[in-house]
């Protein structure tokens, strides 16, 4: 079926335990003629991998997030169901910055078909330490917004089975209490951040954006057929010089290709951006 009446009447189950379908249900409301959406109960998406590192995620984050998806559709009985996945790291290009990735599948089980969006953030709190004083465990929780963003804590960095640990942590007695024990029992501690999106409300914005961004690419339909999910598939870079005209690497259109009739269209940047400054171009700044 083609265009938005796919979704004429349909409830959305958002595959969540951890508060994410108050940030992803309504932006997609907003676009397409869905009669509802749902947080899908008894999903326990942790066992697809937990940031804690009790579960190892086994497949890489998009087959995660399409198992989820298709776990969610099995466990609720709906047809159409939403989930998420977030990774978080280096940031490639400037590994001393982190970065969080975030991936969002929508699964239509009446025709099996599969939808995503990929966003990657820079807004992040995200970081680890191993500690030995409680000064060194105040500072760190401090610069990662803590008590707003809640901690883990566990006496070594990479956790092992019967290992204790502590998740959730969003106040100040109860961290000072862990700390202090597994300091005394092991010399220090390992304290890192709860990145389950009802305790980092940073990454919980950054679901949000991509929620809204997948919204609108999902309701970006064909201009040739009129399928949902005109979306864009590449950036192409070319943006030329404000001073000498030569193309620089920076994106100066996207491409948007429809999965069903692969008819594809350039269009020009959302910013309108004309030109690239001179110290991005090879010529003038080598
Ligand atoms: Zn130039
Ligand atoms: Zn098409």
């Amino acid at each position: 079926m083609s265009g938005l009446g796919r979704f004429a009447g349909r409830v959305l189950g958002v595959a969540t335990i951890h508060g994410k379908e108050r940030v992803i249900g309504p932006p997609l409301m907003k676009v397409l003629p869905l009669a509802g959406f749902t947080a899908v109960e008894g999903v326990d998406t942790d066992r697809f991998g937990a940031f804690s590192g009790e579960v190892q995620r086994k497949l890489d984050p998009m087959e995660t997030c399409k198992a989820k998806a298709k776990h969610g559709a099995v466990a609720s009985g709906l047809d159409l169901i939403i989930a998420s996945e977030g990774s978080f790291g280096p940031y490639p290009p400037a590994p001393f910055i982190s970065c969080d990735e975030e991936i969002l599948v929508l699964y239509d089980a009446r025709d099996g078909s599969f939808f995503h969006y990929c966003h990657v953030s820079l807004q992040t709190v995200f970081g680890g330490e191993a500690c030995a004083t409680w000064t060194q465990v105040r500072a760190f929780a401090e610069r990662m917004k803590f008590p707003d963003h809640g901690l883990v804590i566990r006496s070594k960095e990479k956790w092992a089975t019967g290992d204790a640990m502590k998740k959730g942590i969003t106040e100040e007695g109860v961290l000072r209490q862990c700390a202090m024990q597994l300091m005394d029992q092991y010399g220090s501690c390992w304290v890192e951040t709860d990145m389950r999106a009802m305790m980092n409300p940073t990454r919980m914005q950054v679901i949000a954006e991509s929620a809204e961004r997948f919204a609108q690419e999902l309701a970006s339909c064909c201009p040739q057929c009129d399928a949902i999910w005109f979306h864009i598939t590449q950036a192409l870079p070319g943006l030329p010089c404000e001073l000498c005209g030569w193309p620089t690497e920076s994106v100066r259109a996207y491409r948007r290709s429809c999965r069903s009739c692969n008819h594809s269209a350039d269009v020009p940047r959302p910013d309108g951006k004309p030109k690239e400054d001179p110290q991005y171009c090879a010529q003038c700044n080598p």
